[in-house]
């Protein structure tokens, strides 16, 4: 495979930096609202919701706290494996502080219904979930999201902290893969 530009891999984009950036300052507005005078700390699901935390961080015009956790639920490919593991957990007591739950995108649910309830069993005084993307799929579990970017088809999307193997993660916009990255 080359190492040159990753624009051209993509077949089209669903979404532009400047389309994701103005979203998620709406978001960040709720977010402000809802939880002004509150302590928050908001937990960035490794490694896809790293841009959505950066950006989402710094729209916040407020003291926060960023952590991050690590859990393994797919493979390499694009299938779920339906296994959830910590493989990095939080570094901060979240023992009656308000917690939001940042992640890049939520497809069957399971990882965040998952992740829901394990931060929920330490104590919090809330714990919600702020996603930028969401399938139709995930509608089916019973996952509760407060912040949803977009609701989109069911297409394997990258870009923007999601990844096809690995790559397209650095992508600024997010869009669907050309089949010649496929074969
Ligand atoms: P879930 O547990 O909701 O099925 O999936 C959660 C994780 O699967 C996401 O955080 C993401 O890492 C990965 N994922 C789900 N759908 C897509 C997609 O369309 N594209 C990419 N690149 N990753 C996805
Ligand atoms: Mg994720
Ligand atoms: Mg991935």
């Amino acid at each position: 495979m080359d190492s040159g530009a990753v624009e051209k891999d993509l077949v089209e984009v669903l979404f532009t930096e400047k389309q994701i950036l103005d979203r998620l300052g709406e978001l960040a507005a709720e977010i402000e609202r809802d939880y002004e005078g509150k302590d928050l700390v908001i937990v960035g699901v490794l490694r896809g919701a790293v841009m959505v935390m950066a950006d989402l961080a710094r729209a916040l015009g407020r003291h926060v706290e960023m952590d991050w956790m690590a859990v393994s639920s797919y493979g390499s490919g694009t299938k779920s494996s339906g296994v959830v593991r910590i493989l990095k957990d939080l570094d901060a007591d979240i023992t009656g502080r308000h917690v939001v739950i940042v992640d890049e995108i939520i497809d069957t649910g399971l990882t965040l219904s998952w992740l829901t309830s394990n931060l929920g069993s330490r104590g919090p005084a809330s714990v919600e979930i702020c996603t930028l993307l969401r399938k139709p799929e995930a509608l089916q579990m019973p996952v509760d999201v407060k912040y949803v970017g977009w609701d989109i088809p069911n297409e394997f999307v990258v870009g923007y902290g999601l990844d096809y193997r690995e790559r397209y993660r650095n992508l600024r916009d997010i869009g669907t893969l050309a089949p010649h990255v496929y074969s």
